[in-house]
């Protein structure tokens, strides 16, 4: 389970976040649409504090990381111990891949398991082959990611993910790098994973996949929830206008 609770974020003077709260139960999807600018993306870096947020709450499994506020003005984690153990309880996977250029596609996989969570080489290794088998890519385990197609390497960097064995996954528009064709390989990964429980926060802008996926829709507008509900309701019956012309102009 995830909640965010009041999350503003600036910067400087430019108010990004203005009291966003949202809670995800264990098992649940909720997908994040929105203009560019709206503060989707901010939003998601300060579950894990990747960007510090300026003021809210932020609890994974019912627990809540401690923050005190720094010298900067933003809120920061009280312990270094707590956030780190938080974060590997949140898989990232973002726009364009992020995987290490230098490691092969096995190393890429062990590499947090056995770093983070401290298991051994041979364990991370028979993890990680079967996290390359349900993406579909056992036979690259010793390739590089410079040799992999983009959507092979999106589909890596959620492997990567999942063998953290993260409580919450978090997705930042995982398909707008893909060429179209290559699309469907990561939406068909991710929808097995909304279907076996996983508890997902997906930025995207595939409207018929987040129809299709999710138990909650979150539109953000100039870094405010303009409005939230089922897919049916906000896809089909939206009450803001602000909605009802997004939803037009993205099909
Ligand atoms: P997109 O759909 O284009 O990805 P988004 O909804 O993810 O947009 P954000 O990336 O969260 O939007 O950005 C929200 C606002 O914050 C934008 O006005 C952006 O210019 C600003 N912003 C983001 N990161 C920074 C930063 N590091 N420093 C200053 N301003 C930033
Ligand atoms: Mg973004």
């Amino acid at each position: 389970a995830l909640e965010l609770i009041d999350i503003y974020k600036s910067y400087g003077s430019l108010e990004v976040l203005k009291g966003v709260s949202l809670s995800a139960s264990d098992g649940e999807v909720i997908s994040i649409l929105g203009s560019s600018g709206s503060g989707k993306s901010t939003l998601l870096r300060c579950i894990n504090l990747l960007e510090k947020p300026s003021k809210g709450r932020i609890l994974v499994s019912g627990e809540e990381l401690e923050l005190i506020p720094g010298k900067d003005g933003y809120l920061q984690a009280k312990t270094a111990r707590q956030l780190e153990r938080m974060r590997s309880q949140i898989g990232f996977v973002f726009q364009n891949f992020n995987l290490w250029p230098h490691k092969s596609i096995i190393e890429n996989i062990i590499e947090a398991p056995t770093q983070v969570l401290h298991k051994s080489k041979d364990e991370a290794i028979a993890r990680a082959e079967k996290l390359l088998d349900r993406v579909g890519l056992l036979e690259k385990r010793n390739a590089y990611p410079a040799n992999l197609s983009g959507g092979q390497q999106q589909r890596i960097a959620i492997a990567r993910a999942l063998a953290m064995e993260p409580q919450v996954l978090l997705f930042d528009e995982p398909t707008s790098a893909l060429d179209p064709e290559l699309v469907n390989e990561v939406l068909a990964v991710m929808r097995s994973l909304a279907d076996e429980g996983r508890t997902m926060l997906i930025v995207t802008h595939e409207m018929r996949f987040a129809r299709e996926v999710s138990s909650q829709v979150v539109f953000l507008h100039k870094g405010q929830i303009e409005e939230s509900g089922t897919p049916e309701e906000v896809f089909d019956r939206p009450k803001s206008q602000r909605v009802k012309d997004f939803m037009a102009s993205h099909g």
